[in-house]
Formats: C-alpha cells, structure tokens, sequence
C-alpha cells in the first residue's frame, strides 16, 4: 500500500486538457504539486484520504496502489482488498468497449479522460460513475502512474432521466392537445409552442401569435400588448381571425403568466425568477359556424313568416280595396234611391241586400287581415341585421353573377326597432336591386351596401348597377300596388310600399335616387 511519504513523490497532471496542450510536461507538473509546508505537514495525504470523491493511484495496467476511504466506501471493497486489484475490477462489463478504448487512447496520449461507467460493487450491485482519469509523470516527464476520481452519480441520472421523461411526457400531452398553444418569453420571444400551434402557422403563413395580439388588442386595447406587457390574464377571450382561403375562423383565447426560477449562476442566492406568458388558443369555428347557421336558418323562418303575413295582408288588402269601390258606390245608390221615396222598389231591397252582403264581406275580409307583428322595439345592430339579409341573400347574388361590396360603418350606434321588420325590409330592398340587375345587357353587376352614421341616423345604401327608376315614379314606387315591372312579369308591386311601412313604423325615410351608374335605395333611421 502506498503511504504518505510515496504520494509526495508523485507529480500529477492537470486534468484539463488545454492546460496540459498549453504547458511544457514540467510546467505542469510544478504547478501541481503542492508547497513543502503542506508536505511536511502531511496535509496533502490527510486531504486526499479524508476527499468525499473516490481517488485511487494505477500502476501502467490499471493495478490499484493507492485508493482513499471514499473509494471503500463506494466501492465496497475493504482498504486493503484493493491494493493490488485491477480497476477493472469495478467493471460490470456492460460499459461498451469503445469507452474503454477512448479511455485508454487518451492516457497513452498523456491526457486526462472524463467519462461515465457502469461500475460493479463488492456486493455485485450496480452504479453509475463518473470518472476521471490522468496520466502521474515523473520529474523527466514520464508516466509513471494514473489517477483515477470518481463519484456515484446514479441519483443525478436517476433524476435527469426523470425530468427528461417529465419534459417528454408534457411535450407528448401537449401536442396531442388540439389547443395551440404557446410560452412568450418577457421580450415576446417564442421559448415553447406545441404541434397545433405550428399547424395554426402553417395555414396562417405569419407568427399566430403576433396575428392574435392584433385581434387581441383591437378588443382590449393598448393594455394588451404582447411584447412587452405580460401583466393581463384573461379567459375565454373571444377572437376572430379574417384568413384569406381559410374565411373567417373563431378563437377562445386563454393568458396567465407563470413565474419560474431562473437558472443563472448569479441568481443562484437571490431566488430572482423570470415570467413567461402562456397563451392557449382554442379554435371554435365549428361551433360557432353551427350555430351560425341555425341562427340564419332561424332568421330565415321568422323572416318567411313575416313576408308571408305581409302576402296575406297584401292579398286582403287588395280585396278589401277592389270590393270596396262596388259596395261605395252601391251605398250611393241605395241613398239615391231611398232619397226618392221608392222605399219599396223591389230593386231598392235588392240593393239594400247586395250592399248588406257587400259590406258584411268588407267586415268579414278586414277581420281576416293577419296582424302585423307587434314585436316590441328592441336595440338593432343594423350592420349584423344587414349581414343577415346578405347571408339569407347569397344564394341569389352568387347565381346572377353579381360582385358584393360590403362597406360597413366602423362605429355604427345602433337604433331601437324590431330586427325582423327591418331584416325584411332590406331583404326586399336587396331582391329589388338583384332584379334590376338581372336583365340582358346588364354586364357590370355590382351591388353595394354601405352603412354610415350621418349627424343622428343610421344611414344604409343599397346601391345596384341596373337602369335606375325614371325620376316621375320615384315617390310613386312607394303606393301600395304600383310596379314598374312589364305586363308578365311576377309582380306584387307591395314589397317598396311594405318597405316604406316599416321605416315609417322607425320614423326613418326611405328614397331612391338613381345617379350615373344605376339605383340607390337610401335608409335613414335614428339611432337611439
Ligand atoms: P480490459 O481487458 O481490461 O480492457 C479493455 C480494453 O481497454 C482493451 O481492449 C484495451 O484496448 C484497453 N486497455 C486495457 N488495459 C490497458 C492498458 N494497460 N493500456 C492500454 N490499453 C488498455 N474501469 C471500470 O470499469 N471502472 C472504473 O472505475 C475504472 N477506473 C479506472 C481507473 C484508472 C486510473 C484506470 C487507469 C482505469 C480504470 N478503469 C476502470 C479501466 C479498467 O482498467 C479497464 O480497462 C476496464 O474496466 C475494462 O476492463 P475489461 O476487463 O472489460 O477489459
């Protein structure tokens, strides 16, 4: 066994590599070695017996001659049992050889090596070490022995497969979340984002994240800033994304901000911490486009019933006109004649009968007016009731080949009404403006809906590129009956007088005008 005295003859080798390159081999060695005093005070032995890492001293075969408490009780073996035992006695022959081989390269080389084997204690049980090797030279530069130091790293590897089957277990769950989801950052900067989240990218072509802050910011202003402001958490913040290709889709959006210690060697004792920003995208555009549609469908209902009651009202007005004039003038007659005294004029009592008829018909046809909705007056966003009407009218502008323009007031107040009247009314005012287009000829089809707010109305354009209406009948469109349509032709002539009702029923105006291009319906309503 190698004592005190034969370790102080022993000159070691630094164990850093650029050391050793950047030195002459007794350059080295002096700087190694330790001061006499030490020596004398056989410090440098107590030191390396009492070090908690496991030190042993080879021959040039790798046969133990010196070894430390630590590397007993490490290893298992007894002090003295391991004088004279080969290294790789330690070995549990699983470590593949090419390690040993670059061990043993790097010691020919005269250079440290430091690695991890799999070690084999006395009692056949099993640990990680993590060994460093380096070649002992003599004064003329020689080696003479080698030192080896190791220590039991099984728990820190334990651990680090631990976090790394922890970090691969979240990413996994993560990206099969169908969330997008994505870690700023406090510059902004992306540190994580999950599959869903890249696949938003791809049909986006931009950063998703800097599309939503847009969107976000447009719905909580500046405060939301992204970049530079992570102090806003919200939930269930709903967005709208305007994709070319994809239409419009529809998020949730979910912020919370999570602190973490931060990792630098200089934060070490002051427990400073970083923060990040999660924000979590959910898309719901399934959803909403289902509910969207029941929505019109239902819109679709209550319009239909509407137009069908104002059909039927229209029906019985017309009848209740046409019988009207007979049964007045018949009334005229019967005063005439009773005016003369031939009260018993069997003619007189025939036309007192027919004009009872007449007028018990006039009764029963007016009770049988259906009842306009009386639908109270609620707060009406025009620019959604004029999507609606688009919605509902699409069909019809697509298959006449007609270019929509949808020109909507940024801030439009809204006005008190009842949403189907209105819905109604700019229904029949776009079918109008479809039909005027829908003739031979008629190549730029165009139609355009604008919304303003002009000093207290909501002011809507319905603007066609058909042939306008002569100037003379521009006020009389609006009469009950009255068409500009040829004999023949499906005409109602109610649909201008049924829309002029309603905006009265608003106290708004209804007016066409025809300017160069064609016809503009113009709809002024007060806002409320
Ligand atoms: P071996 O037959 O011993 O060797 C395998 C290969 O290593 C050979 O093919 C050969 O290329 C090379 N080799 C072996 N001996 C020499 C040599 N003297 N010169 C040049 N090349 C050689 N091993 C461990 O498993 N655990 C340890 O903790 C450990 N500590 C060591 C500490 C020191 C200071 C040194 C010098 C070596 C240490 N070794 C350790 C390596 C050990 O000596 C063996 O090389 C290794 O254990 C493989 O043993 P083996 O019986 O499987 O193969």
């Amino acid at each position: 066994m190698l004592k005190d005295n034969d370790l102080k003859s022993i000159k070691l080798t630094p164990t850093d590599n650029s050391a050793v390159e950047g030195r002459t081999q007794n350059e080295s060695a002096n700087n190694a070695v330790p001061s006499d005093s030490l020596l004398s005070d056989n410090v440098f032995y107590k030191v390396v017996e009492s070090c908690p890492v496991a030190i042993s001293i080879t021959d040039l075969e790798a046969n133990i001659v010196y070894a430390n408490q630590a590397f007993s009780r490490i290893t298992a073996y007894e002090p003295e049992e391991t004088i004279g035992k080969n290294e790789s006695v330690l070995s549990n022959h699983t470590t593949p050889p090419i390690v040993y081989k670059t061990l043993w390269g790097r010691l020919a080389q005269k250079k440290s090596w430091v690695g991890v084997l799999v070690n084999r204690r006395k009692d056949e049980s099993r640990y990680l070490a993590e060994l460093t090797v380096a070649p002992v030279v003599d004064d003329k530069g020689a080696v003479t022995n080698y030192l080896g130091m190791h220590r039991d790293v099984t728990d820190i590897h334990r651990l680090q497969n631990q976090i790394n089957n922890q970090k691969l277990l979240t990413e996994a769950t993560l990206n099969s979340s169908p969330s997008a989801m994505v870690v700023l950052d406090e510059t902004g900067k992306i540190v994580l984002d999950t599959l869903s989240y890249k696949a938003l990218a791809a049909d986006i072509g931009e950063e998703p994240v800097v599309e939503f802050s847009k969107a976000m910011r447009s719905q909580l202003g500046e405060q939301y800033n992204s970049e530079s402001n992570l102090d806003i958490d919200f939930d269930g913040l709903e967005v709208t994304l305007d994709l070319s290709g994809f239409g419009t889709r529809y998020f949730t959006c979910h912020s919370s901000s999570i602190t973490i210690e931060d990792g630098a060697v200089e934060s070490f004792f002051n427990g400073a911490t970083t923060r990040y920003r999660m924000l979590v995208f959910n898309e719901i555009t399934q959803t909403r486009r289902r509910q969207e549609e029941t929505r019109l469908h239902t819109l679709k209902e209550l319009v239909a019933e509407e137009e069908f009651n104002q059909a039927m009202r229209e029906t019985y007005d017309g009848a209740i006109h046409k019988l009207a004039e007979p049964v007045n003038l018949m009334s005229a007659a019967v005063s005439m004649l009773e005016k003369k005294g031939n009260a018993d004029d069997p003619a007189l009592e025939a036309m007192r009968s027919a004009l009872h008829s007449g007028q018990q018909a006039l009764v029963s046809l007016t009770k049988l007016l259906p009842m306009k909705a009386s639908a109270g007056k609620t707060t009406v966003n025009i620019n959604q009731v004029l999507t609606d009407v688009m919605s509902m009218c699409s069909e019809a502008v697509m298959s006449k080949g007609i270019d929509f323009s949808w020109q909507p007031a940024i801030h439009l107040p809204s006005i008190l009404g009842m949403a189907t009247r209105l819905r109604s009314m700019f229904k029949q005012l776009v079918i109008n403006a479809i039909e005027a287009m829908d003739r031979q000829g008629i190549t730029n089809r165009k139609l355009v809906i604008t919304t303003n707010v002009v000093e207290k109305f909501a002011v809507v354009e319905i603007k066609d590129y058909g042939p306008g209406v002569p100037k003379d009948l521009q006020m009389k469109v609006f009469e009950p009956f009255f068409s500009t349509k040829k004999p023949g032709e499906y005409v109602r002539g109610m649909g201008l007088a049924m829309a002029h009702e309603i905006v009265t029923e608003h106290s708004g105006t209804i007016s066409l005008e025809n300017d160069r291009t064609g016809c503009r319906a113009i709809v002024h309503l007060p806002v409320s």
